[in-house]
Formats: structure tokens, C-alpha cells, sequence
């Protein structure tokens, strides 16, 4: 059975924390690593009603967006609300963890999901945070091995460069080593020096899939035990961020779309929370709604953006990105005034659900990973 560490293994592959922004607090912010877990729950916040959700689903895990830990705490009296619900939590003897802006940048994160719902084709982060670290990984095989070898390190993220994928190089050359008592050797015999033809076989793999990469190849690779290299490389990874911009077309394949059919597609995509078993909850309730720039709705444009969450800040930069419409969770006065100003179609869906329209995606992607680990783990998704 996985503990609340393996859990936590698990979405950090899929929301690494170097991808969230510095002083973020993300991770375990409740609980004992060491507890097994057979229930998680997967919310937006830490409210009563999740916690309710919980206790009635025997949860030993709840996995939140937004951390409910966010400033340092100064007391936990009882009588503060928020330190209640900690306070709450901790008694029901639930864990505790969230991943706020590592899950909104990273690759395959709430901002790439939605620049993919949206249709927007070359999508960069809006607001560029960060590179991603890149390493060299160099392991030796067996010839005749070099293939499986190559397959899972490329199948789990590696040999990534622009458009190719499991890009490698290998060199030829000679292995040696002897086996030790206890050892059971894949070739030659306990106590005798082997010689065995071998390749330097050699990749490149991001910070977020050096764990996956080098347990796809240990698991691949034929000796008892590999020899292998990790360097850190100076070479610029790829960008990271929050919000994503990208060309958009129409749906019959023309290079522009018109506003109304940009309101449209954002319908499509958030409608679907109202469909969820908690369509009556006041978050969850669908909001698509433009708040500047309805002018525009007749105008044909060919670039837009996408920020989950608090996109206000943003506004500014979609507009000097070239962007003619944004689509966000929510935005502050001064941020609608100068879209208004500046001719930005802004389309706003409410902070919540602008994030809770990807937690169902992360439940099964955690689902899918417990379940290729053999765990036997329940996942329920809470729609606020
Ligand atoms: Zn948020």
C-alpha cells in the first residue's frame, strides 16, 4: 500500500516544484509522510464541505491546488476560521497536500491543458518564469540491448530536441567487471573479471523526467546492477510559465477566428464543471462572461492567451504579446479598464473554475501512474 510520500512522488512527477513560482509553498503541509493511503480526494481549496467529503469517503489523502497553508501562520488558535479547518483536518488525522503554481506551469499542467483545449497551436508560457534544467544521462549496455534501452528512456521523456524525440548517441567500447559473492551476474561468473562489448548509450532529459527516465531504464536495462552517469548541463531547457499564448484558427482550419467564436470555445470548455455531480455549488457554476473588449467580438484575430487563475496581472502582458483576446479566471478593475483601453477581448470564468475544469484530468493522471506503480488507491474528485 503507498504512503503520503509516494503519493506526493507521484504528483511532483506531474507538477514538479521547481516549476512553481519562488516562496509558493507546495508539497505535504499536513500529516505524516509515513501514513498508507487507500482514498484520496482531489480539491481546489480546504473547505468544510471537503473536509465533510473526506471523513465520508474514510480519505486518507486530500490533494489540493491551493495550499491552505499559505502565510506563515502565527498561532493555530480555534478561534481564528481559517486555523479551524486546520485545526479540523489535523484532528480527522486526514493529510494535507497542494501544488498551486507548479501544476498551472508545468508541461502537461492546467495552462498547457487549456492552450490545448483553446486550440492554440505553437503555445508559449505568457509570463515566462523560468527554464527548465536540463541533464545528460549516460548509461552502458550490452549490445543487443541498446534498443529496449533507447525505447523506455525515449517512451519516459528523454532525447528531447525541438520536433525529434529519443535522440541518443552511442559509442562503442568494453566493460569490464567481476561479480562478487551474492552477485548473480547477467553475464560471466561470481569471482571472474568479464569483458563485455558494450555502448556508452547517452541522452538528455528535463528536471521533471530525470526520476521517470532513470526508472524506465533501470527497469530496462538487463544487468543486476548499471552503471550509469547524471550531469547537470548548462543548456537552456525549455520555458517555463504561467498563462499560455498561441496562434488560434478557426475550426475549418482558416488562420483567424472571429470573437464570437472564441467566446464560443471558452463556453465549451467550462459548461462541462456545470455537468459534474456539484453543478449546484456556487463556484463550479459557469461564468463565461466578457468584461472588456466586447468590440471586438465581431473582429477577426489570429492570436490569443489563456491564464488560470488570477490572469489579471497579465493583461498587459497578453496585450504587448500581441494576444487580441484573453481568457483568465479572474481580473481586478484597473486590469478590465485597460483592456477596454487597449481593445482586448477578456473573457472571465470565475478563479475557481477556471482551475477546477483540470482537476478531474489530474485525478486520472494520478490514477494512471498509482495504477502502472500496482497501487490499489481510490480517487474522488470534489468540485467545489
Ligand atoms: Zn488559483
Amino acid at each position: 500500500m503507498p504512503t503520503v510520500a509516494d503519493i506526493i512522488h507521484l504528483v511532483e512527477e506531474l507538477a514538479p516544484p521547481q516549476y512553481g513560482l519562488p516562496g509558493d509553498p507546495g508539497g505535504l503541509q499536513l500529516g505524516e509522510a509515513k501514513a498508507e493511503v487507500r482514498r484520496v480526494l482531489v480539491a481546489l481549496d480546504l473547505t468544510g464541505d471537503v473536509l465533510d467529503r473526506a471523513s465520508a469517503a474514510m480519505a486518507d489523502l486530500i490533494v489540493l491546488h491551493h495550499p491552505p497553508v499559505f502565510r506563515p501562520l502565527t498561532d493555530l488558535r480555534a478561534d481564528r476560521p481559517h486555523n479551524r479547518l486546520l485545526l479540523r483536518a489535523a484532528a480527522a488525522d486526514v493529510a494535507i497536500c497542494a501544488w498551486h503554481t507548479a501544476l498551472d506551469s508545468a508541461p502537461g499542467g492546467i495552462n498547457d491543458w487549456l492552450a490545448a483545449r483553446l486550440g492554440l497551436s505553437d503555445a508559449t508560457p505568457l509570463l515566462e518564469t523560468g527554464r527548465e534544467k536540463l541533464y545528460k544521462v549516460a548509461v552502458f549496455v550490452p549490445v543487443g540491448y541498446e534498443d529496449t534501452v533507447r525505447q523506455a528512456m525515449g517512451d519516459a521523456g528523454a532525447g528531447y530536441i525541438g520536433n525529434y524525440s529519443h535522440c541518443t548517441f552511442a559509442a562503442p567500447g568494453t566493460g569490464t567487471f567481476k561479480a562478487l559473492p551474492g552477485a548473480t551476474p547477467f553475464l560471466g561468473r561470481v569471482g571472474e573479471l568479464e569483458r563485455a562489448a558494450e555502448l556508452r548509450l547517452e541522452t538528455i532529459a528535463p528536471a521533471s523526467r530525470l526520476p521517470s527516465v532513470l526508472s524506465a531504464m533501470l527497469a530496462a536495462h538487463p544487468y543486476e546492477e548499471v552503471a550509469y552517469d547524471v550531469y547537470a548541463l548548462e543548456n537552456q531547457g525549455p520555458q517555463s510559465g504561467l498563462g499560455r499564448v498561441g496562434k488560434v484558427r478557426d475550426t475549418d482550419g482558416s488562420p483567424a477566428i472571429t470573437g464570437r467564436d472564441w467566446l464560443r470555445r471558452c463556453q465549451a470548455i467550462w459548461p462541462s464543471v456545470a455537468a459534474s455531480s456539484v453543478a449546484a455549488s456556487t463556484t463550479a457554476a459557469p461564468s463565461v462572461c466578457v468584461t472588456a473588449g466586447a468590440s471586438r467580438l465581431d473582429a477577426l484575430f489570429s492570436s490569443a492567451a489563456g491564464c488560470s487563475g488570477d490572469g489579471g496581472r497579465l493583461v498587459d502582458t497578453a496585450i504587448r504579446r500581441g494576444a487580441a483576446a484573453l481568457v483568465t479566471g479572474e481580473t481586478g478593475y484597473h486590469d478590465r479598464m485597460l483592456a477596454e483601453e487597449e481593445g482586448l477581448l477578456l473573457v472571465e470564468v470565475g478563479h475557481g473554475p477556471s482551475e477546477a475544469v483540470y482537476l478531474p484530468i489530474l485525478a486520472d493522471r494520478l490514477g494512471e501512474r498509482a495504477a502502472a506503480a500496482g497501487w490499489d488507491v481510490d480517487l474522488e474528485v470534489v468540485l467545489h
